[in-house]
């Protein structure tokens, strides 16, 4: 694989069976083509942020990656649609969601998409499995910022 990239992908399902759905967007994440999956977090239980609905399953994955980041995003929104995946409003509950959240020290700032992810700071569910499998890249201060958010690991 010439000119791998290290990504980390943020998996969440809230609908029908989110830990089945996770679990299987992690499967299908380590098929992607030209795509190694290196490191996979455990499974969280997360209250949704910024709307209702059920709770959510969240889990980070570890990439390497000889696709582009435009190329990743699209096999990501494959997936999601594959998972059945529907958009009926902004941050309605779904049967999978797939964020590109890094892509190395990529930064990207286009209609379609935007690397770092702009909102993964703020986010426990992306900030507590990210630190499990990559720590050097959770900074200290920006997850005590996120205490307040329930978050707990499936066994
Ligand atoms: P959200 O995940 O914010 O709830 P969606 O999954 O519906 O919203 O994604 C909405 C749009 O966000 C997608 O069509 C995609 O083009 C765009 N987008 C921008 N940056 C990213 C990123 N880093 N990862 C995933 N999607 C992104
Ligand atoms: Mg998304």
């Amino acid at each position: 694989m010439r000119d791998a990239v290290t990504a980390y992908v943020g998996v969440g399902a809230n609908l029908g069976d989110p830990r089945s759905a996770v679990a299987a967007a992690l499967d299908a994440l380590a098929g992607l083509p030209d795509t190694q999956l290196v490191a996979r977090s455990s499974l969280y239980r997360t209250a949704p942020v910024d709307a209702g609905g059920p709770d959510y399953v969240n889990a980070v994955a570890a990439l390497r990656t000889g696709l582009t980041a435009p190329q990743l995003l699209d096999a990501l929104q494959a997936l999601e649609q594959r998972a059945g995946r529907q958009r009926p409003w902004r941050h309605a509950p779904r049967t999978l969601d797939l964020d590109l959240l890094l892509y190395g020290s990529g930064r990207i700032d286009s209609p379609a998409l935007s690397v770092p992810h702009p909102r993964m700071h703020e986010r426990a569910f992306v900030l507590v499995p990210l630190q499990e499998i990559a720590p050097a890249l959770v900074p200290p201060d920006a997850l005590a910022a996120v205490t307040s958010q329930v978050i707990a690991r499936l066994p």
